[in-house]
């Protein structure tokens, strides 16, 4: 299988991207943050929890979001691979995936970082926010908060990988092709 993990900042591009990789390998694509707002919208248990931390631009608890993964995992036996965008944030999560995984027997091949500062970062999502309608996108207070958590919580995670030799850091600054191309050529090379 290969699975891949794809990090990267809130408005790195990882959905956009995304949508290239599973349309070019064949992958399945998990994103939480799309989960979890199909909960939202869905107005079940899990989607009023995770909307009272997502709309203050927190983490949704642990437990909460890796057995949610893990069961979306579950859902796709005979997957060539999976996509993982918005997962893992947190060390702890990305401890949990590696368990669930092998008990699959597979496991991550690659974290691919896409790598954007952090200016460029709440243009895009100010940007985005006259489309998407997501409220953790209009407030400039929110996207602080969301990258603050991102700096103190998630950009750990790339040392989690760097010490398995998986970890690969992609320039995100550019047009979306040229970091599409970027993208495949580093996955050409494992
Ligand atoms: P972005 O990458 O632009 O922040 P996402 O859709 O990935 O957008 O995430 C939106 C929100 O969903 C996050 O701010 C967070 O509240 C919640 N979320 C998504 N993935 C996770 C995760 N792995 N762990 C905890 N919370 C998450």
């Amino acid at each position: 299988m290969l699975n891949v993990v794809l990090f990267g900042p809130p408005g790195a591009g990882k959905g956009t991207q995304s949508e290239r990789l599973i349309e070019k390998y064949g992958l399945v694509h998990l994103s939480t943050g799309d989960v979890f707002r199909a909960n939202i919208k869905g107005e079940t248990e899990l989607g009023t929890l995770a909307k009272s931390y997502m709309d203050k631009g927190q983490l949704v608890p642990d437990e909460v979001t890796i057995n949610m993964l893990r069961s979306e995992v579950l859902k796709h036996p005979e997957s060539k691979g999976f996509i993982f965008d918005g997962f893992p944030r947190t060390n702890a999560q990305a401890t949990a995936l590696d368990n669930f995984l092998s008990e699959l027997n597979t496991t991550i091949r690659v974290m691919l970082a896409l790598e954007v500062e952090e200016n460029e970062l709440m243009q895009r999502l100010l940007k985005r926010a006259e489309v998407s309608g997501r409220a953790d996108d209009a407030n400039p207070e929110i996207i602080k908060n969301r990258i603050a958590v991102y700096n103190n919580e998630t950009a750990p995670v790339k040392s989690f990988y760097q010490a398995q030799n998986k970890f690969v850091s992609i320039d995100g600054i550019g047009s979306i092709d040229d970091i599409t191309a970027r993208l495949f050529s580093a996955i050409d090379a494992i």
